[in-house]
């Protein structure tokens, strides 16, 4: 790498004819950089860049590193390593700073630890809805809790563009994922054990509503659930701690399927805490990538400006979204397409408490997710209804055993048992909301209609009463805050991307992630659809652009 001074890198764009005050203010979230801190400036050259690495830059840097193409993948969170015992993933029951990126903390969250910190989730606030999205190697595979569903074709067909082969997504590239990802259904050696009771209540309620149930594949190698449950690990499925992470390992997420299958050809570097503030088109053809090197606190330690042929925003649909549309703002890559920021879809998320005070369904809870109801007959309300377990929520009394050794099970965490568990929903919907350049802030604003699912979230509602019963409780906690985990669209395919993600009029400008699909995925959880499309991707780009693109 050259070094070059800061002021260079901040007036980086004037080289590329595009705004002249330019600072290093991050449309997915700044570093925590003083404004005249001195940093280490340096530049180079790439052939390809992927930025972030959940599944659609884990997709594609395997595939384009199996075909010989040096990758650097740009990823602003860490490494989350996990095995037997990890203690790598924070507790439910004692939230601590890993749980949030550094971004998105705020001095009003209650988390102990190193505060901020490059932790697993960033919360993008928007008007009417605020979005949960991941960070770290893996994105947001580290913390999702592993629903992997395929659409059928009529509900795909409907809401999908027409260019697409369904047979032949169906014969090769969901099966692709299905086995990259390792899927496997929950046992029932598992199910009928102490701490899956609500999965069994679940399934009882929704036979006896009349809907039809089906076991959800999951990435997860269920003989660690298993193990636990024979003593050999400490629990993490078995007691529901697994909403940030699951320490034992035995999920196959993206940094260990595609992003360690990807470093194995030799041809992908992946460099961590490497934030990217800016893309912008270079000269000749190229692109130029400045990014933010920080500690695990955000503070910057360095600055990169990469030059490379072909960049891959994969950034997910909220990070990637914005990355365009400030570039298309302040005339950093001139001429995209104007549907870019537009098309974003929520996917309809729902997320109640199911309280029932007559069932007592036990805390803690085994997890992630057992069972599912699809309503998939009918693509136009479409819509999935699961079980999840409650995250164990209670008190940390860990070191007061000190006091007093006979209190040893104060090490433990105080359980709190709320006669509860969650309920998930999540379907189709046309409402769409968009991506906003704001030139007050320099930042790009979320919007979402009022009420947008409206339709849906009623058709959802009916759904989980019958499921749930008279006796119940249900809590939508979305009327207590519109809250979404599966962002989807924003560089959309057909509008702004063509079906391989190779965005229009950009020549080696790729968008392979959740903001290219068209606000939804068909009534199931985004991250199979996503990949399985980025998979199809890569094939034609390995074909038709590596070696003349780029
Ligand atoms: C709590 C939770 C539960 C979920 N459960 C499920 C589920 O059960 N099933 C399912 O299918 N989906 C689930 N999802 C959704 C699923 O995780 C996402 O749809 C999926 O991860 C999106 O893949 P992606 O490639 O678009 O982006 P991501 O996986 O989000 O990856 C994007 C990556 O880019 C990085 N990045 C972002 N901005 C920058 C930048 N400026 N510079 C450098 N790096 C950057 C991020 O850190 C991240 O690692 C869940 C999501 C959450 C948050």
């Amino acid at each position: 790498m050259t070094e070059i001074n800061r002021r260079r890198f901040l007036t980086g764009a004037a080289a590329v004819g595009a705004a002249t005050a330019v600072s290093s203010v991050a449309s997915a979230g700044p570093a925590r950089a003083a404004g005249t801190a001195s940093v280490p400036v340096t530049t180079s050259t790439q052939r390809a860049v992927v930025i972030g690495s959940g599944f659609g830059g884990g997709v594609t840097a395997l595939r384009l590193g199996q075909a010989g193409v040096k990758v650097l993948v740009l990823e602003r969170g860490k490494w989350w390593p996990t095995g037997p015992n990890a203690q790598t993933f924070p507790h439910a029951a004692t939230p601590d700073s890993r749980e949030i990126f550094y971004t998105s903390w705020t001095a009003t969250d209650a988390v102990v630890g190193e505060l901020p910190y490059a932790g697993l989730e960033e919360k993008i606030v928007g008007d009417n809805i605020t979005a949960v999205v991941g960070a770290g190697v893996g994105g947001g595979s580290l913390v999702y809790q592993g629903m992997t569903l395929q659409p059928t074709e009529e509900v795909f067909s409907t809401w999908f563009p027409s260019g697409y082969d369904y047979s032949e997504l169906n014969s090769v590239y969901y099966p692709r994922v299905a086995q990259m990802l390792q899927l496997e259904t929950a046992p029932d050696t598992l199910i009928n054990s102490k701490t899956y009771l609500p999965a069994r209540v679940f399934a009882e309620n929704v036979q006896a509503a009349g809907y039809n149930l089906s076991k959800i594949p999951m990435p997860i190698d269920w003989s660690y659930a298993l193990d636990e449950l024979s003593g050999a690990m400490l629990p993490s499925y078995t007691n529901g701690d697994c909403a940030y992470g699951v320490n034992n390992g035995g999920k196959h997420s993206v940094d260990v399927t595609y992003i360690a299958q990807a470093q194995a050809t030799g041809n992908v570097t992946v460099q961590i805490l490497s934030n990217v503030t800016r893309i912008a088109r270079g000269p000749n053809g190229t692109w130029l990538v400045y990014v933010d090197v920080t500690d695990t606190s955000g503070n910057l330690q360095s600055q990169q400006i990469i030059t490379t042929s072909a960049l891959f925003v994969n950034a997910g649909t909220c990070n990637t979204s914005k990355l365009l549309v400030r570039a298309s703002a302040i005339g950093d890559i001139p001429d995209l397409p104007d549907a870019v920021g537009q098309g974003y879809g929520s996917n309809g998320d729902q997320i109640y408490l199911w309280q029932d005070n007559a069932q007592n369904l036990g805390t803690p809870q085994g997890g992630p997710v057992v069972y599912g109801s699809f309503q998939w007959d009918d693509p136009t309300i479409a819509n999935t209804v699961v079980q999840a377990s409650m995250p164990p929520i209670g008190v940390d009394l860990s070191g007061l055993e000190n006091l007093l050794p006979s209190l040893a099970f104060l090490g433990q965490p105080l359980l709190l048992n709320l006669y509860s568990t969650i309920l998930v929903g999540y379907g189709v919907s046309s409402v769409r909301g968009q991506f906003v350049y704001n030139s007050s802030t320099d930042a790009v604003d979320l919007k979402w209609p009022a009420a947008g699912d409206a339709t849906l979230d009623a058709r959802i509602n009916q759904r989980i009463t019958a499921i749930a019963g008279a006796n119940s409780t249900l809590t939508n906690t979305n009327t207590l805050s519109n809250t979404t985990w599966h962002s989807l669209g924003g560089a959309c395919m057909n509008s702004v991307c063509d079906l391989e993600g190779r965005v229009l009029g950009q020549r080696g400008l790729y968008v392979l992630d959740g903001a290219l699909m068209p606000g939804t995925t068909a009534a199931c959880n985004p991250s199979m659809t996503i990949a399985a499309i980025a998979e199809r991707a890569l094939d034609q780009i390995v074909r038709n652009d590596v070696g003349t693109i780029f």
